[in-house]
């Protein structure tokens, strides 16, 4: 992985990925973490701490854990929540990227006890996200971690209450999507209460139809593209 070089094809899925993050508003100096699960089943990739999301440039800045949290090959050192990654991966077969962070909408929204009302579509996808409570900020043991798993069940986000956000996905693309999605809709559903106007009701019905023809397999791989497309253009040379 050339390390030096601006040109987006050089960079790896998981480095793209945390590049895009912190494009839509998932930057939080150096801290924040993505991972993707270890294709051969021994653990998973996670971001090396130290650098910001935007930093991340390729394989080099990730580093391979086991499920025990020991660190099994990689440069660099590992950020100490893994087990948010960890633990989820245990519990959820079906997820293949978790990312951990602290976008501002998101993270304003953790710290209310209310559902997202549905101004936007987003807002109403995501309404039902659930709320992780901690005594501890950071979340550094398998227990903790577990509890945060739990938490989730067999939702792709889960809100940190006073803290963050975690995502999740069948794939990179999907974590990403669902990551950039959701923080969109905390921002539409704090503007909108801001604005002191109630969303209009949607009766549940409505609401089934409206969820089957959001976050399809469809839309998540056109946005991702578009992603793709986006992150290359910001990196040609001026
Ligand atoms: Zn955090």
């Amino acid at each position: 992985m050339n390390g030096q070089s601006n040109d987006t094809d050089q960079l790896s899925i998981p480095a793209k990925a945390c590049r895009i993050l912190a494009r839509h508003g998932h930057n939080d100096f150096t801290l924040g973490h993505v991972s993707h699960r270890a294709e051969d089943g021994s653990g998973f990739w996670m971001k090396r701490n130290a650098i910001g999301l935007s930093e991340v440039r390729g394989d080099d800045d990730f580093v391979l854990m086991d499920f025990e949290g020991r660190k099994i090959r990689g440069a660099g050192n590992n950020h100490s929540e893994w087990p948010i990654h960890s633990e989820i991966y245990l519990a959820r077969p079906d997820v293949k990227a978790v990312a951990h962070t602290h976008p501002f909408h998101g993270c304003v929204m953790s710290g209310l006890d209310e559902d997202l009302d549905p101004y936007t579509l987003a807002a109403d996808y995501f309404a039902a996200v659930p709320r992780f409570h901690d005594d501890a900020a950071l979340i550094q043991t398998r227990q903790q971690g577990h509890a945060l798993a739990q938490a989730l069940g067999p939702h792709f986000v889960v809100s940190m209450a006073n803290h963050g956000v975690t995502s999740c996905g069948r794939s990179i693309e999907q974590m990403v999507c669902n990551a950039i999605f959701y923080e969109q809709a905390c921002k539409a559903h704090l503007t909108g209460r801001a604005s002191g106007r109630a969303a209009s009701p949607i009766k549940p019905a409505v609401r089934q139809i409206r969820h089957s023809q959001v976050m399809t397999d469809s839309h998540i791989s056109q946005t991702w593209a578009f992603l793709l497309r986006e992150e290359a253009r910001a990196c040609e040379p001026k």
